[in-house]
């Protein structure tokens, strides 16, 4: 039975930590926080989890896109757990869209990203995977990844003026779609 986990908040020190690589991706312990990780992110209504999110020092996140009331227009995909994550090719475009964190409530930043990444992890299963993932899967991704080197969204903005609150986001963005 999986447990929903308490989501650590800007401020505490482990999302500025980075975090240390997975040596046996078939542990018990990284099975159970999996589930766990995927059960919380769907209770939250997010679009991916990292385990420093939860206070667990650890290379691991999940990608769980679907549209939800934070991201009506989300593509489907099956919560997905990636593991020892790297980027290995970037294509040079660069776009800005809309991001949010469950570690940053109520705020929403327009964070420049790659378009296009190609990565590498291994799944739960213990393969290793190689991905060329686009548009609003490869922005979580890259998202993600972050929270493993202790860096956030906030981070990535190029002017604080790119940051609205969710009120906002919703009244001037999501209602627009
Ligand atoms: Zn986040």
């Amino acid at each position: 039975m999986a447990t929903i986990l308490e989501i650590s908040q800007l401020g505490h020190p482990v999302l500025r930590r980075t975090a240390q690589p997975i040596a046996n991706s078939q542990a018990p312990g990284i099975q159970d926080l999996i589930d766990d990780l995927i059960a919380t992110v769907t209770s939250a209504n997010g679009v991916g989890i990292a385990a420093p999110q939860v206070n667990v020092d650890q290379r691991l996140f999940i990608i769980a896109s679907r549209p939800n009331l934070r991201y009506p227009h989300a593509p489907v995909m099956e919560p997905t757990a990636m593991i020892n994550p790297r980027i290995t090719t970037h294509v040079g475009e660069v776009v800005k869209d809309w991001e949010g964190c469950l570690s940053i409530p109520g705020t929403r930043g327009l964070v420049p990203r790659y378009r296009m990444v190609e990565v590498e992890y291994v799944d739960r299963q213990g393969r290793q995977q190689t991905q060329v993932l686009t548009d609003f899967v490869a922005r979580i991704f890259q998202h993600e990844h972050d929270h493993l080197d202790g860096i956030v969204f906030l981070d990535r903005l190029e002017s604080t003026r790119d940051i609205i609150t969710e009120q906002e986001y919703q009244r001037q963005v999501v209602q627009q779609l």
